[in-house]
């Protein structure tokens, strides 16, 4: 168990910065977890820290100590990847014993250490088996026990459930949460999606373009985001184009004038509005902000419905809404009212380099 810092940790390819001058701080016991679109450079991060990727720049301390130059056996970090990567032709016990001998432990050492991981993660009872003949969720397991029998300082997750169904993932990313929180082990886990991202986190730090562009917990990010990119890729937004006049209004680039929370630049900008902190009735529904407009298309999602509404020829807003059983949906083409308070749209500045 130990603390882990990354100070202006940076990676070029040729000219390519695949990461720039990532600094984090990671405490003892935390579980963090980078997210980000493909190629934002999250793999390469967490390869930089367990030592299989050499960094261009910056350091990484584990514990205190400087580890930028050390080998990767020598971080005494254990890394879980997505793909497990488990010797076919050994057993679950020896997969899992691999590790210790290469560390030229004591045999009965190594048999209390894989007796023990192997207990953690349920599987004393499948020891002697190979690895074809266990499930996917099983050998994910495996691999989380290899890497916990070395006792590793810090824990690195690699998109560990990508290969696993829907249902086995959430199943084993909470076992992995719990099992992270009895043994108080500081981990960093990689993934691209966002549910199990914000499930299993103590803290996030979103990635984009090789460059951190929020560090914080689940509620920082959805009712804080610090710009356009991570309000679009937490959770869901709707964004409408225009600039903020001085009177601090942001008028649409569809000619619509809206209130907005105070202290807004004037000058062009976005303004990012959550869909289910907006209300849909049939008459006004006397809010800071309450439009007329036209329902272009209904999803019908189960326990909510989506609501694509035309505010004006340019400004389209997507409304959510509770799934009540005496609710009305409401047909396409019917003439409603949207309303939102002004502190329900965020605004952002325009053009943001990662808002594609
Ligand atoms: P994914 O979710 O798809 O795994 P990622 O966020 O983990 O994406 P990385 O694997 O860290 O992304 O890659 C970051 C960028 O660095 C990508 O554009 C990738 O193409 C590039 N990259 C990674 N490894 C190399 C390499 N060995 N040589 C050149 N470019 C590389």
């Amino acid at each position: 168990m130990a603390r882990l810092e990354l100070d202006a940790l940076s990676k070029r390819y040729g000219d390519f910065h695949a990461v720039r001058e990532v600094s984090l701080d990671v405490a003892d016991g935390e579980f963090l977890v980078l997210l980000g679109p493909s190629g934002c450079g999250k793999t390469t991060t967490l390869r930089m820290i367990a030592g299989f990727v050499t960094p261009s720049g910056g350091a990484i301390r584990i514990g205190g100590g400087d580890v930028t130059a050390l080998p990767p056996w020598k971080r005494n970090s254990g890394l879980v990847f997505q793909s497990y990567a488990l010797f076919p032709h050994l057993t679950v016990a020896q997969n899992v014993a691999f590790g210790l001998e290469m560390r030229k432990l004591r045999r009965d050492e190594i048999a209390a250490r894989v007796a023990e991981a192997l207990r953690l993660v349920r599987l004393g009872h499948l020891s002697e088996r190979l690895p074809r003949q266990l499930s996917g969720g099983q050998q994910q397991r495996v691999a989380l026990a290899r890497a916990l029998a070395i006792r590793p300082d810090v824990l690195l997750l690699d998109e560990p459930l990508s290969n696993l169904d829907a249902k086995l993932r959430e199943e084993v990313r909470v076992e992995i949460r719990e099992l992270q929180r009895q043994l108080g082990l500081t981990t960093v886990m990689v993934t691209h999606d966002q549910e199990e991202a914000l499930t299993v986190a103590d803290r996030l730090v979103v990635m984009s373009e090789g460059e951190v562009r929020q560090i914080g917990t689940q509620r920082d990010l959805y009712e804080r985001p610090a710009d356009r990119f991570v309000a679009g890729f937490v959770g869901r937004s709707t964004f409408l184009e225009g600039s903020v006049d001085g009177a601090g209004r942001f008028v649409t680039s569809g000619g619509l004038g809206l209130r907005c929370a105070p202290g807004a630049r004037p000058g062009r900008a976005v303004m990012a509005l959550r869909p289910e902190r907006m209300a849909l009735g049939a008459a006004p529904l006397g809010l800071e902000n309450d439009l007329p407009g036209t329902v272009e298309f209904v999803s019908y999602l189960g326990a909510a419905l989506d609501l694509r509404v035309r505010l004006s020829d340019t400004d389209r807003v997507t409304v959510q809404l509770a799934n009540r059983q005496d609710g009305k949906v409401p047909e396409v083409g019917e003439r409603v009212h949207v309303g939102w308070s002004a502190d329900a749209g965020r605004i952002f500045p325009p053009d943001d380099a990662a808002a594609a």
